[in-house]
């Protein structure tokens, strides 16, 4: 898979049921708050895209939506 160039991840924490497995996939972008729900982390941009857009694909519930450069949504599609 090609390394996506990726420009903002958003955590939708209405959606979030803190499953976790964001913050196994990618554990420098994702963490659970103290309310058990992911936020993304500052340290999310040393993570590659492509680990940022597998953390997205993790999610049961497609509470993460990952955005390219150009500002496009490019998960959940
Ligand atoms: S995988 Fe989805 S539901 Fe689970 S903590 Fe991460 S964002 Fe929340």
């Amino acid at each position: 898979m090609s390394d996506p160039r990726i420009s903002k991840v958003v955590v939708l924490r209405d959606v979030c049921i803190g499953a976790a497995p964001c913050t196994v996939v990618a554990p420098d972008a994702f963490e659970l708050d103290s309310e058990g729900k992911a936020v993304v982390k500052d340290s999310w941009k040393n993570t590659a895209g492509k680990t940022v857009l597998e953390a997205a694909q993790s999610c049961p519930v497609n509470a993460i939506e990952v955005y390219d450069e150009a500002g496009t949504k490019i998960y959940p599609k």
